[in-house]
């Protein structure tokens, strides 16, 4: 789960990390107000969107030379104008693809003077089972981009969790950064307070890019990204509450309620299969006979007739979707309950596009003869080959 840069920050503080006072504005009229709470001469207004590169990015039908998604404002007026121009708008960057986001709410910061960008986060290193370290002294721009072009100016470790963090650790990012004094001393506080919030608070991604060092030599949190793990969040009340639905794709919110494995993709077969494994064999079956999955959807092993209807409305409410193709093999998961809740569903919503099914496994007769008495238009699959090349051939003739 993803949160907002202002309420990232807010975490960030409430731990002592360094970051600029800020207020967040959700409608236009709060704008001049919340900025004349801080105390200038420079305010940054940032456009909070649960995605990066807001700089670079642009707006929707912008006019000519309109800046992106962080602009600086030398007054309260102009503070107040940006915040005006941004909110209900749709920002579009590197990160949220060519259909954007819409903005819905505005940070208003404290400007900071710059004297150099530099980059630090943390992540869960998958192949280490480890929290992972990523340093750089090239920040503001995409780490993507310096790891393709100069990868020898990123400097990465992991923590042993058994040892834990150490004072070291920090003087190690504190000298790849190139940084002196008393920023060292700086750094390495800084980096024992991001190792805290992460572990205490369950993160998977804590990224500060920019990390900056003002003019007067003092390290300061400039931008911050925080991801959660799902699969923790039951115990941080705290951070559930930080959970804003409108970032989140409807369909995947709406198979969240109904506890069902789902992640939208853009191509144009839909599919409803049971077992992760299945899942992803019956996705690349279909790339195999040339065409692309509308979504992965694992609708697991006890799933009820409610659930199965559910996850069928979901699959069809998607305009892309050309076609359906039900792959279960039923081991806990029984075929009849599949065919139950796929007929539910169609008789609630209507089918408009063609439907493969592929039946095997646990009462497989009942749930094939469940879906030839509906009198439902479905084409029988033999196998997961057979299905794949069935759907296909439906959806591109
Ligand atoms: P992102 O584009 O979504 O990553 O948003 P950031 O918060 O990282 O802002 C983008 C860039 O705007 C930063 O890399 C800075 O160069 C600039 N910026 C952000 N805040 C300030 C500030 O307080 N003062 C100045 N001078 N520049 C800022
Ligand atoms: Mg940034």
């Amino acid at each position: 789960m993803n949160i907002h840069e202002y309420q990232a920050k807010a975490i960030l503080r409430a731990y002592g990390a360094p970051v600029s006072d800020g207020r967040v504005v959700l409608k236009a009229e709060e704008a001049k107000t919340a900025a004349g709470e801080l105390d200038g001469p420079l305010w940054v207004v940032k456009a909070q969107i649960h995605a990066g590169g807001r700089g670079k990015g642009h707006f929707k039908e912008a006019e000519a030379g309109e800046k992106g998604g962080v602009r600086l404002a030398r007054s309260v007026e102009e503070a107040e104008a940006h915040a005006k121009q941004m909110l209900g708008r749709t920002l579009v960057t590197v990160q949220t693809g060519p259909a954007g986001k819409q903005v819905n709410r505005i940070y208003i910061e404290d400007g900071s003077d710059i004297a150099r960008e530099l980059y630090l986060a943390l992540l869960i290193d998958r192949k280490t089972s480890r929290i992972s370290f990523v340093a750089s002294t090239e920040g503001g721009m995409s780490i993507e981009d310096v790891a393709h072009d100069t990868p020898e100016k990123i400097l990465t470790f992991t923590i042993d969790p058994a040892t834990g963090l150490s004072d070291f650790h920090g003087r190690r990012v504190a000298f790849a950064l190139g940084l002196e004094g008393n920023q060292v001393k700086q750094c390495v506080a800084l980096v024992k307070t991001l190792y805290k919030a992460f572990v205490e608070k369950d993160m998977e991604m804590l990224e500060i890019n920019p990390l900056i060092v003002t003019p007067d030599g003092n390290l300061k949190c400039l931008d911050a990204k925080m991801g959660f793990d799902g699969n923790a969040i039951y115990r941080h009340a705290d951070i559930a509450a930080l959970r804003d639905e409108t970032e989140e794709d409807p369909k995947e919110l709406a198979a969240s309620k109904f506890d069902l494995n789902y992640i939208a993709l853009d191509g144009e077969i839909g599919c409803m299969v049971n077992g992760a494994g299945l899942a992803m064999a019956t996705m690349d079956i279909i790339k195999l006979y040339g065409a692309e999955p509308a979504n992965f959807l694992d609708v697991g092993g006890g799933a009820t007739k409610e659930k199965v209807t559910e996850a069928f409305k979901i699959i069809t409410s998607d305009p892309n979707v050309k076609g359906i193709l039900v792959n279960i093999f039923g081991g806990i998961m029984r075929c009849d309950v599949i065919a139950e809740g796929v007929i539910a569903a169609v008789k609630e919503v209507g089918l408009t596009v063609p439907l493969v099914v592929r039946l095997e496994g646990t009462n497989v007769e009942l749930g094939k003869e469940i879906i030839n008495k509906s009198g439902l238009n479905v084409i029988a699959g033999d196998n997961l080959a057979d299905a794949a090349q069935k759907i296909v051939k439906a959806v591109k003739g």
